[in-house]
């Protein structure tokens, strides 16, 4: 009976954070309506979020005559970091629970070195926590272009040249955190629980523009994985069989060689030209791109328009498929959206320009990280100089960061 209650109040105090993640600041009430909760129930599970530094009091409102203290999450309590992997650079986020992003960081690497690669990405790890040294950390999720098995923790990435590289073993034998806190996923997918996150919407299609073009997806409510966890894979769908050029995976006239960014910045510019220097940030070969279009450079406007047809006929496929409520382009195609995005039509269903940018990946990735605090808050230690509350198994998960 015990362990029922306990386990109980688990859920309940997960609930609690999650109805504040959502919708506060709250009130004892508002937040006993939200939850579905008994204000009974409520009040000593607040006590015991605010004992583990998650929430904090947010001045007062009144409803029906009778003034309520308000509550919300207690900004920077603990945060989730999210790392991700690009052919030439490697970038760090880091996000708290109330989804605010403390921490953007970036660095140039040779990635197709894969040992090379898992050395920065510790080294970005360890910045990192130094940085949040004041809060607790939850979790680092790597976000991987290309298929990520979060079994082993292996993944394999055609542009990076990675071949079932061992990143969660690596970050662990060379930052010595816990394997218990390191994660990873695809990037796509990330990106997809990302914009899932500011707008959770049951059925959403993120499609991220960039090197590879892949889909994170997400129906009723939950993402789609498929069975070897390569759903989404959709810049590998055959669109131009006989005429297209040859795709990085061997195959000809693939979506991706249509859509991808290669193919787009080869139609912009000649080989010499900025916008193919990889040492510029993306962002700043966008913008070079956005001027060329703005002041109606042909050959630039022309790219744009081949396009977005290119992009119209694959997200017709995506759309037929899966009849989602939002289509979300983003990396690139974001960057470009007065070209890109804004003549999509596709019947209902609106397409909207991702908001995160190029970055959508990380900062899912830093999320993902948060979810272990999410769904069991008891893993934040009660802080010292709190009054204690009638648990007898709290003793047990003081010691360290989050248990
Ligand atoms: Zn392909």
């Amino acid at each position: 009976m015990q362990a029922q209650t306990e386990g109980r109040r688990e859920v309940n105090l997960a609930l609690l954070l999650r109805t504040l993640r959502a919708r506060g600041p709250l009130s004892r009430a508002q937040l006993a309506a939200g939850s579905g909760l008994s204000k009974a129930t409520v009040s000593p599970l607040l006590t015991n979020l605010e004992q583990r530094g998650l929430t904090q009091r947010a001045g007062t409102t009144t409803t029906q005559g009778r003034p309520g203290q308000l509550i919300r999450l207690r900004p920077g309590a603990v945060c989730g970091i999210g790392l991700d992997v690009h052919p030439g650079h490697l970038g760090a986020t880091v996000t708290d629970l109330t989804g605010e992003v403390h921490l953007r960081r970036q660095a140039g690497c040779d990635t197709s070195a894969p040992e090379h690669a898992l050395d920065q990405l510790a080294d970005l790890t360890r910045k990192a926590l130094m940085d949040v040294a004041t809060a607790d950390w939850a979790g680092v999720t790597v976000a991987i272009p290309g298929r990520a098995d979060r079994t082993t923790g292996t993944a394999t990435a055609t542009r990076l040249r990675w071949r079932d590289v061992a990143v969660v073993d690596g970050l662990a034998a060379r930052t010595g955190l816990p394997i218990t806190r390191l994660d990873i996923d695809n990037e796509a997918n990330l990106a997809a629980c990302a914009e899932h996150d500011t707008d959770p919407v049951d059925n959403l299609v993120y499609l991220h523009g960039d090197h590879s073009v892949a889909a994170g997806v997400i129906a009723n409510g939950v993402l789609v994985r498929g069975a070897d966890n390569r759903a989404g894979e959709v810049g590998h769908v055959v669109l131009d069989p006989l005429g297209g050029t040859y795709c990085a995976c061997g195959t000809r006239g693939c979506w991706e060689t249509q859509v991808g960014l290669d193919a787009f910045l080869h139609a912009c510019a000649p080989l010499h030209d900025q916008v193919h220097n990889p040492e510029l940030a993306q962002g700043e070969r966008m913008s070079i791109l956005r001027t060329r279009a703005e002041r109606g450079d042909a050959r630039t406007l022309d790219a744009l328009h081949r396009t977005a047809a290119a992009l119209s006929a694959g997200l017709s496929v995506l759309t037929s498929l899966l009849n989602p409520q939002k289509i979300v382009l983003g990396g690139y195609f974001a960057a470009l959206q007065d070209w890109l995005v804004a003549p999509q039509k596709q019947g209902k269903t609106p397409v909207t320009a991702s908001t995160l940018g190029f970055a959508a990946g990380a900062r899912g990735a830093a999320l993902a990280a948060l979810r272990r605090v999410l769904d069991d808050p008891t893993v934040v230690p009660v802080k010292e100089g709190t009054p204690k509350q009638d648990s007898p198994h709290e003793g047990a998960r003081q010691e360290g960061t989050v248990a």
